[in-house]
């Protein structure tokens, strides 16, 4: 029997009590042509001097999260990325795809080498922008830097600086491999030292999404339930009414994170572990700043390889499921379940930014009796100390460990027996 949805539909957000009518939404000019907000607009290459001392000395200290010179100690930052480029506007009001320019498509001819006149001595000093930013002068050992964007994906709209300190990753990755050091390879065991950890910046895209949702389909709510007996077996029966469902709402997605480097999107579990950079997150990405290379000193960073194209199919499976994970809370009635026959996400609007975020990993390559390889990794977190990995296990003692289990098991089985339980 079919019955009318009990529960009125509700906004699931509290902005989104006043849909936006479908004429209210202003037309995109062109279709799909991304408006592209300018993050390198007075971004300058070459030397970045200390504003008290003129030194080229400049690295991040993770303590303040501040840059500091490191001759005067004089110390600075960015400004935040999301103010200067208005990136945390109304979400609601967003139309047609806003990107930042550091987001754009990536040019595959663009050089990755990039040569640059010393301003200080005039010599000329090649930038290698497939592992660095920045580089010296061989002559007068001034920093360069390169802050303006080439087509390449090296330089992102912002970054997000590291606040964990070396020392409080090592002892997260020594505590979690401690824990399970008994499993553990012996080979892994002998090798590790938590010091060989590293500070990288992984590439990501940071995208709001304003989307209208109607997710359709068929709930069940129970009336009745009883036991029959088959055969001679009891067994419980429920009579449930059946009701078309129907939810229609505004959602206003804000700072999903998608990663950009096509290593990570398609993982090789036979080559490495399961996404386990996945699980350290979220980010605090609306503390980011404006890129500057000066925060990159002392760390790597991998470079953005995926464009808006290869990327928007990933964050709108995210938002569907976002919507769908929403809706439930309003669900409650349905005690035997729904089941979506129709769910439509209608992006009305995207911002996406590019995005420098900071990680500290403890990598560890598994050579297996075949000769493969397998990557195993603990990464931290550098702004929440959120701490995950994979160790390579020893096999021998996991199936002794689990042989015993089973023996004691069995023993305890037949204790039981004998007294009689
Ligand atoms: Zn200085
Ligand atoms: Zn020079």
């Amino acid at each position: 029997m079919e019955n009318i949805d009990p529960d009125i539909p509700q906004p699931v957000e509290a902005d989104a009590t006043n849909p936006v009518s479908a004429d209210a939404v202003p037309p995109v000019t062109k279709e799909n042509e991304p408006r592209v907000v300018l993050t390198d607009a007075d971004a300058k290459d070459g030397l970045a001097k200390c504003a008290r001392c003129g030194a080229t000395e400049i690295a991040l200290n993770v303590a303040t999260g501040m840059l500091r010179c490191g001759f005067c100690r004089f110390e600075w930052t960015a400004d935040n990325a999301m103010e200067a480029f208005n990136l945390n506007g109304d979400i609601s009001g967003l139309t047609g795809i806003v990107v930042g320019s550091g987001s754009s498509d990536i040019v595959p001819t663009t050089e990755e080498v990039l040569t640059f006149k010393c301003s200080a001595c005039g010599a000329e000093v090649v930038i290698d922008t497939n592992h660095s930013t920045q580089a010296r002068c061989h002559w007068c050992r001034n920093t360069l830097s390169m802050n303006q964007q080439v087509d390449n994906g090296a330089v992102p709209d912002m970054i997000l600086p590291f606040s964990v300190e070396k020392s409080t990753a090592v002892e997260r990755i020594a505590k979690f491999v401690g824990k399970r050091k008994f499993f553990a390879h012996p080979t892994f065991r002998a090798e590790f030292n938590a010091e060989n950890v590293m500070g990288v910046y992984l590439p990501y895209m940071v995208v709001d999404i304003n989307a209208h949702a109607r997710l359709s389909g068929q709930g069940e709510h129970q009336t009745r339930s009883y036991t029959v007996k088959v055969g001679d077996k009891d067994q419980t029966r429920y009579d449930a009414d059946l009701y078309d469902v129907v939810r229609e709402f505004d959602m206003h997605v804000n700072d999903l994170t998608v990663e950009s480097s096509s290593d990570r999107i398609d993982q090789n579990t036979s080559q490495n572990s399961n996404n386990i950079i996945n699980t350290i997150m979220p980010f605090d990405v609306e503390n980011s700043v404006r890129y500057d290379s000066n925060y990159l000193a002392g760390f790597t960073s991998e470079r953005r390889d995926s464009n808006l194209d290869q990327l928007s199919p990933i964050a709108h499976t995210q938002a569907e499921d976002v919507a769908r994970h929403r809706v439930n809370s309003t669900l409650t009635f349905y005690d035997r379940g729904v089941r979506w026959s129709e769910e439509e996400v209608d992006v009305r609007g995207q911002r996406w930014v590019s995005a420098y975020l900071p990680v500290w990993l403890y990598s560890y390559q598994q050579r297996k009796s075949n000769g493969k390889t397998f990557l195993h990794y603990v990464a931290v977190n550098a702004r929440t100390g959120e701490t995950m990995g994979s160790v390579p296990l020893h096999q021998s003692k996991l199936l002794l460990v689990s042989g015993i289990v089973q023996l004691v098991g069995t023993v305890v089985g037949l204790v039981l027996v004998a007294v009689g339980i």
